[in-house]
């Protein structure tokens, strides 16, 4: 599964080579060098992980995550500390933070990718079955339901896929290319323009009770599923 993950690290080399395993295994780096260069790329996409150094020039990472956990919008983004301190203390004092994992320097890159792997299949909440609600639109993905309000919404396979993939990662804008990974799970056999389709058929189905309006096209980028409308 390709995520895209935040690299916070202000040491060019260590950034260089973390941001290159990533590629290696598949997932695509987005790189700060300070918590505030970091905020304000957060503040444009979400990521769909976080891999933060604690020791950071200006505001710590520490800091940096408790920014993240108090904020409604950023709060579910997995963060894995990268610390070159080793004491109980403040792994302690890391996962208080919120932090899902931790991980000393010096690491091996298959360390890394473990953490990553495992954190994400944790914390990937289209692969499970709860329900989920937003501004009166609700999918249930165990009786394979919709419903606005009381109405009830049907939809085809696909854009029921659709849905919950946008439902479970809100407010972060996806790539024709991000969704035809995620919901179709290849799109090597399948043009982009297909998903601008299942995107129009999803919109018709909820046009009637107004929650078309929950998603929005992001012009030269894709499409966001935001419940703040
Ligand atoms: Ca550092």
């Amino acid at each position: 599964m390709p995520a895209t993950i935040l690299v916070v690290e202000d040491e060019p080399a260590i950034q260089e080579l973390i941001a290159y395993n990533l590629k290696q295994a598949g997932h695509q780096p987005v790189r700060a060098d300070s918590a505030e260069h970091a905020l304000n790329l957060v503040r444009t996409a979400l990521p769909d992980l976080v891999l933060l150094d604690w020791m950071l020039p200006g505001q710590s990472g520490i800091e940096f995550a408790k920014r993240l956990k108090s904020d409604k919008r950023t709060r579910e983004i997995p963060i894995i500390m990268l610390t070159a301190r080793a004491e109980e203390q403040d792994k302690l004092l890391g996962l208080e933070t919120g932090a899902d994992d931790y991980i000393t320097k010096p690491f091996s890159p298959r360390e890394l990718n473990a953490r990553i792997k495992a954190v994400l299949r944790r914390r990937a909440p289209e692969m499970t079955d709860d329900t989920v609600e937003i501004g009166g639109l609700r999918i249930d993905p165990s009786s394979h339901r919709v419903s606005a309000g009381m109405t009830p919404v049907a939809l085809g396979p696909t854009e029921f896929r659709l849905l919950h993939y946008l439902m479970t990662h809100t407010e972060r804008v996806h790539s024709r290319v991000q969704l035809l990974d995620q919901v179709w799970g290849d799109h090597v056999f399948v043009e982009e323009r297909t998903v601008d389709v299942h995107i129009r058929r999803l919109r018709k189905a909820l046009e009637p009770t107004n929650h078309d309006r929950l998603i929005q096209t992001v012009r030269g980028s894709g499409y966001r599923l935001s419940g703040t409308v």
